[in-house]
């Protein structure tokens, strides 16, 4: 099993995948599990300690090439819940989501409320 020091990508470690605030376990249950697309570097979500979920997603939207954004689990009017998932992959799509806690419907594009 990888060690929260192990490398999974150019830029981040596995500590910093799987760390988590919710009190819940992220570690991977086995190895195979590290074949998802996750855990391969690929993909992460990450909330924004500070900033606005909002704000970080709109960035990253703006200045980098990714295969897929989604402002996940975000509730209007505050802007630190929910987090960023960010994948990229050999033709990033450059697709761009939003899904707001509570509901199962994912917009396109980064928003603040449900249209
Ligand atoms: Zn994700």
């Amino acid at each position: 099993m990888a060690q929260p020091c192990d490398r999974l990508s150019k830029h981040f470690t596995f500590g910093q995948l799987t760390t988590t605030s919710s009190g819940l376990s992220n570690q991977p249950v086995s190895s195979q599990v590290l074949a998802s697309q996750h855990v391969r570097g690929e993909a992460v979500d990450f909330p924004v300690s500070g900033h606005s979920v909002y704000e970080v997603a709109m960035w990253i939207s703006e200045t980098i090439d990714y295969d897929q954004l989604i402002l996940e689990n975000f509730l209007p009017g505050i802007p630190i819940s929910g987090w960023v998932h960010c994948s990229f992959a050999r033709n990033n799509r450059g697709q761009d989501l939003t899904k707001f806690k509570g509901s199962k419907t994912y917009y396109p594009g980064i928003i603040l409320k449900p249209e």
